[in-house]
């Protein structure tokens, strides 16, 4: 009787322990959507960058130096100007595995009452692949919307430091992601930076990436400044969206790296869990599932009230040191 009472018991112990494993696979690697709608905190408008974002995609793929890159790159400087931004376009030839190709990065110039620079930065092409269509919807696509939407936000001048809106071409590798296959067009610009003598004028940098995902889940970047991640997160948090900037951190070499390692203090805004587990992740990030429909404007919104807020405290904090 006691033998059997021992059995049932061991039996429920492992039963609960499988429950409990499958509870954490499934729901504690997992994130929840975000609302189809959000009241907006700041002046940033979330679905209306979403109509620039059905734009780009409609594009169709815009790997570097293709025709329907330059057509984007038109609708952007087309934009940045109708918000009254002065623009400048920074053109280059990279050596990539393929063979040289034409890039051009964008800038557009919000104009500061303070000396210095603070840069706000994406890429703006999309992943070259020959065996299906990339259309880059949250790759490439969700951050140049979001720029675009920022411009209009910012307009042509500002209190404080000028901001700079960077979109650069090349960030994503033609074969192998390695140093010398990728990020040709934060390089290149950081080098034309320090060439001209302005690279000690910019004073913080903040690159964003695949910021358009329903499932929005923005890691810590390790590596950036802790102040710097600090305003950001505690931004975040104050605005109510503390579930969608996790505590959880990764590495992720992007746009910002060039910047960080010239002792620029700069920091990556990246989900990088692309749908709602790891799992889906794989299925959609740098595939033809990388569609619009996996975006959401509410996402747009919500990086965007919060790089609004946390700028001024970027700039206070700037001046302290
Ligand atoms: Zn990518």
């Amino acid at each position: 009787m006691r033998m059997v009472f021992f059995t049932g018991l061991m039996l429920f112990a492992v039963m609960l322990l499988g429950a409990l494993f499958i509870y954490q696979t499934v729901h504690v690697n997992a994130a929840s959507r975000v609302p189809d709608t959000l009241e907006p905190q700041s002046p940033f408008d979330g679905p209306r960058a979403y109509q620039d974002l059905e734009i780009v995609v409609g594009f169709g793929p815009r790997p570097s130096g293709s025709e329907a890159l330059e057509e984007c790159r038109a609708y952007i400087i087309g934009e940045l100007e109708k918000a009254g931004l002065e623009v400048h376009q920074h053109a280059f030839k990279a050596d990539t595995p393929l063979g040289p190709k034409p890039m051009v990065n964008i800038v557009g110039v919000v104009e500061g009452t303070e000396p210095g620079i603070i840069i706000l930065g994406n890429h703006y092409e999309t992943k070259y692949y020959t065996d299906f269509e990339f259309v880059g919807a949250n790759d490439g696509g969700s951050t140049t919307a979001w720029m675009i939407e920022m411009a209009r936000v910012m307009g042509p001048t500002r209190e404080g430091r000028s901001l700079w809106l960077l979109f650069f071409d090349g960030e994503e590798a033609f074969v192998e992601w390695t140093e010398e296959d990728s990020l040709y067009g934060s390089r290149e610009f950081v080098e034309y930076l320090e060439q001209a003598g302005r690279l000690v004028d910019v004073h913080a940098m903040i690159n964003v990436d695949m910021i358009g995902d329903c499932y929005l889940t923005i890691t810590r970047d390790r590596g950036a400044p802790s102040w710097l991640e600090a305003i950001i997160w505690d931004q975040a948090k104050e605005l109510g969206y503390g579930q969608y900037f996790l505590p959880t951190s990764k590495l992720i070499s992007d746009d910002h790296i060039p910047f960080r390692r010239r002792g620029i203090p700069a920091i990556n805004i990246i989900d990088f869990m692309y749908g709602g587990s790891p799992l889906e992740h794989r299925r959609n990030w740098h595939t033809e599932r990388d569609t619009i429909d996996r975006v959401c404007a509410s996402s747009l919104q919500i990086v965007g009230d919060v790089i609004y807020h946390a700028l001024p405290k970027v700039e206070a904090q700037l001046a302290l040191e």
